[in-house]
């Protein structure tokens, strides 16, 4: 058995709550330089010279990459030979989640209960999924994520019948409806099959995947590919003025379903799609 102490894992979420808020990863950086020369539109291609500026001004450490610093997701996959040593795991995450933003300057954007709504001040609870896996290590994903991209995240259950033509639908409306909202050019992570909550679960962790790396199945491969092509085609646009960039990318994951259903997820990330990840 691998012992490992709770207090690294509250330091390596502190690191990455300050990373991902200041550095988006090569892929997403790279995606957006290459469809700014695919615009012609002049805003659009302003714009997206502008998150370009602003992705450099936060890499210098002072500002971070927006002010919504982001609900922070953790994803912690275990392995099952390791044990957690000098306290409760959940609370060393959280742990890590209040040092990273009190001592990062990050916005608090958590409210104790959803109706009362009143800041819990340091950015806990953090929202947690674990998963145990073989192995004696553990990797950590850190994901803030901002709400303007997620209340226009959208969950279906969909017929069996509907089949492909209906996930299509459903996915190119999502994002159709969001418009401005989620400030474009927008990821979208795509969940198909599962239950209710494991839909949306896949949606989210889509959003983790690669920008510059297909589909490992390429069925889905082309699905994500022709899904990115019809919502470049919509004309929503860099902050919704209008352009070929509405999306970086498409990713999708799946999960075996019941035989009655078809559940889809959306999950919207705007261009400041951040996450992290480290292995202990
Ligand atoms: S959607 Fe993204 S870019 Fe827009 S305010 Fe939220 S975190 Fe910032």
């Amino acid at each position: 058995m691998r012992v490992i102490d709770v207090k690294e894992i509250s330091n390596a979420i502190a690191e990455m709550a300050v990373r991902t808020n200041h550095f988006l990863t090569a892929d997403v950086k790279k995606c957006i330089s290459q469809c700014r020369l695919n615009e012609d539109w002049p805003v659009a291609g302003d714009i997206l010279d502008k998150i370009s500026r602003n992705i450099e001004i936060a890499e210098e450490g002072v500002y971070p990459l927006c002010q919504d610093t982001g609900l922070a997701c953790v994803f912690i996959e275990a392995g099952q030979e390791v044990c957690f040593a000098g306290g409760s795991l959940t609370e060393a995450v959280n742990e890590g989640v209040r040092r990273g933003y009190s001592e990062g300057f990050l916005r608090k954007s958590v409210v104790a209960d959803p109706l009362r709504r009143v800041n819990t001040g340091d950015n806990t609870p953090a929202h947690i999924t674990y998963e145990i896996v073989p192995g004696d290590k553990v990797k950590i994903t850190f994901a803030p994520k901002g709400f303007g991209s997620e209340n226009m995240s959208r969950i279906c259950m969909l017929p069996p019948s509907a089949g492909v033509e209906g996930v299509r639908d459903f996915v190119i409306t999502t994002v159709s409806e969001a418009g401005a909202n989620p400030c474009p050019p927008v990821v979208v992570g795509v969940g198909i099959g599962g239950t209710f909550d494991k839909v949306a679960l896949l949606a989210k962790k889509a959003l983790l995947l690669p920008l510059d790396k297909p589909n490992e199945d390429p069925y889905y491969a082309a699905l994500e590919e022709e899904l990115l092509e019809k919502i470049n085609r919509l004309g929503t646009g860099p902050q919704g003025l209008g352009g070929k960039t509405t999306a970086l990318g498409v990713k999708i994951m799946t999960w075996p379903t019941h035989i009655a259903g078809l559940p889809v997820a959306v999950n919207i990330n705007c261009h400041v799609s951040r996450h992290a990840q480290i292995i202990l």
